[in-house]
């Protein structure tokens, strides 16, 4: 299987580039973002505890995603491989999630994480509010929020990943098929050492 986890601050394109990566390569394509939101849209229980974190620019707590995101694969057994985007946020999410897929004789093949600095993140998420309809993407204070969380909480987890030989840093700013080019190519490289 190849098991992507797709990684980068808020508005660095993870969503956008998924697009590219399970097209090329029939991953399915696992957001917890936006499996938290389609809960929201149909009112389930699940939906209603992740707003009351997603609308602060907080993490929803580890052990309610890291059950949500262990059921979402075990939809999926025959899945070629997964991106998991967005996931995992926090070291306990990435220790868990090492140990679910050790129980199936799997393992996360890379990180490809996406770089792009913050100014240019606070544009590109007021631009992308216009259209997502997203509360967390229109009011700077939650942006601001979730920038500081991920730096905070979230950015230790490519060490995590260093530490393993598996981080591949990426230029995520560019056209958006230069970048996918630039992830592709990650992959090939590691695929094939
Ligand atoms: P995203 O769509 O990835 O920008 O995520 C939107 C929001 O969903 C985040 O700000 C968090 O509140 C929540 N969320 C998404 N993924 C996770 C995760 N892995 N752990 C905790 N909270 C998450």
């Amino acid at each position: 299987m190849l098991n992507i986890v797709l990684f980068g601050p808020p508005g660095a394109g993870k969503g956008t580039q998924s697009e590219f990566l399970i097209e090329k390569y029939e991953l399915v394509h696992l957001s917890t973002g936006d499996i938290f939101r389609f809960n929201i849209k149909n009112a389930t229980e699940l939906g209603q505890l992740a707003k009351s974190y997603m609308d602060k620019g907080e993490l929803v707590p580890d052990q309610v995603t890291i059950s949500m995101l262990e059921s979402e694969v075990n939809k999926h057994p025959h899945a070629p491989g997964f991106i998991f985007d967005g996931f995992p946020r926090t070291e306990a999410q990435a220790l868990a999630l090492d140990g679910f897929l050790a129980s199936m004789n799997e393992s996360i093949t890379c990180m490809l994480a996406l770089e792009v600095e913050e100014t240019e993140l606070k544009t590109r998420l007021l631009q992308r509010a216009k259209t997502s309809g997203r509360l967390d993407d229109a009011d700077p204070a939650i942006i601001q929020n979730r920038i500081d969380v991920y730096n905070r909480e979230t950015a230790p987890v490519a060490g995590y990943y260093q530490q393993r030989n598996k981080y591949h840093g990426i230029d995520g700013v560019g056209s958006i098929e230069d970048i996918s080019n630039r992830l592709f190519q990650a992959i090939e490289t590691t695929v094939n050492s």
